[in-house]
This record gives structure tokens, C-alpha cells and sequence, in this order.
């Protein structure tokens, strides 16, 4: 099976969760599916809802100038989220969704198989390095992780959601961006 069949296969298998989030769209992807680069947030909000496609909403303009600072475009990269589903009213993925949706996602990440991966925030760095603590004790450093013996290398740094919040952290992002483009 080539990579869009596997992608098609994995959609079907999503899908089957749509129940659980009613009246919402399925927001698979975006970006080049054959790139290198994957990069994976939390959720879709409202404007990715509507749009079918994740990050287009502010969030997902600041990931563009994010991307700009290291001389990516999103048609370079390989974008996607936890969640395929918009979750009610923006709540945050709960514990059940994110342990639901983790296996999909690094079945995802398998079929992708990305030379690296930027980890947007703490829902991303829960459901891919399996980290359930502070965001700090991970962000900036490189990690390795294992799916079914294919090893992958992963950077977290903060959602851009949370910069949009907290303008301050843009500086240290800006330096994991720099640490992320270096490999
Ligand atoms: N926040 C995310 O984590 N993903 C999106 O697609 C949009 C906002």
C-alpha cells in the first residue's frame, strides 16, 4: 500500500470516533504529506471546525510566522493535531480522547515517517512522548521515540495558542525553533 492508501485506511479509522464529538467536522491534515517535517498540535478550534483544516485560525497564523522563521512554508511540512475533532466549546482534549486518539496518532506518524517532529504544546507532548508533566521539563530538548521500532526525533516547544496569551515566551520559542531547524 503507498502512503496515500495508508493515510485513506487511517482516516476510516479515525472517523469511527466522530460520535463522540456531534455536529463536528473531521480535521485530518494539512501540508505535504510527503514532507519530512511533521509538526502536531492539540485540537481544532472553531475556525479549523469550519474550515476542515487545521491551524487557520490566529493560532495557525502565528505557526506560519513560526514555520517563516525557519524558512518553512506549511506547504513543506506535514501538520496535524491530537484530535481530529473539535472537542465542545475549546475545552482542553480530556485524558480518555488523548489515550483514544495515541495510538492513531503515531500510527500516523508511522505512515508519515517524518525525520522529525515539532510537539506544539503540553496535550501534543502528553499523547507523543507519553509526558504528563510540566511542559518545561520537556520543551527545547531533543527526544527520541520508539513506534513499533521505527525511532523518530521529536522537539517540543510551546502552542501558539499559548504565545498568543503569553507574548513573553515567544523568545524561547524563537531559540527551539532555531534548535529544531539545526537537525
Ligand atoms: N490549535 C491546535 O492545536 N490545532 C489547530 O488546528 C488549531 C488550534
Amino acid at each position: 500500500m503507498d502512503k496515500e492508501d495508508l493515510l485513506n485506511d487511517l482516516k476510516k479509522k479515525i472517523i469511527i470516533h466522530s460520535k463522540k464529538f456531534p455536529n463536528k467536522n473531521f480535521v485530518f491534515s494539512d501540508g505535504n504529506f510527503l514532507s519530512k517535517i511533521m509538526i502536531i498540535g492539540e485540537a481544532p478550534g472553531q475556525m479549523e471546525d469550519k474550515m476542515k483544516i487545521p491551524f487557520v485560525g490566529r493560532a495557525g497564523k502565528l505557526l506560519d510566522k513560526m514555520l517563516n522563521y525557519i524558512n518553512l512554508n506549511r506547504t513543506e511540512c506535514y501538520i496535524t493535531n491530537v484530535l481530529n475533532f473539535r472537542p465542545e466549546k475549546n475545552r482542553k482534549p480530556t485524558l480518555d480522547e488523548i489515550l483514544i486518539f495515541r495510538p492513531l496518532l503515531l500510527n500516523h506518524i508511522e505512515i508519515i515517517m517524518p525525520t522529525k517532529i515539532l510537539l506544539l504544546g503540553a496535550t501534543a507532548a502528553h499523547a507523543v512522548l507519553d509526558h504528563e508533566g510540566p511542559l518545561h521539563s520537556v520543551r527545547g530538548i531533543w527526544k527520541k521515540i520508539d513506534v513499533n521500532k521505527n525511532y523518530f526525533n521529536v522537539l517540543t516547544t510551546f502552542h501558539p495558542a499559548y504565545l498568543l496569551r503569553q507574548p513573553n515566551a515567544k523568545k524561547i520559542t524563537w531559540k527551539d525553533l532555531m534548535e529544531f531547524k539545526k537537525l
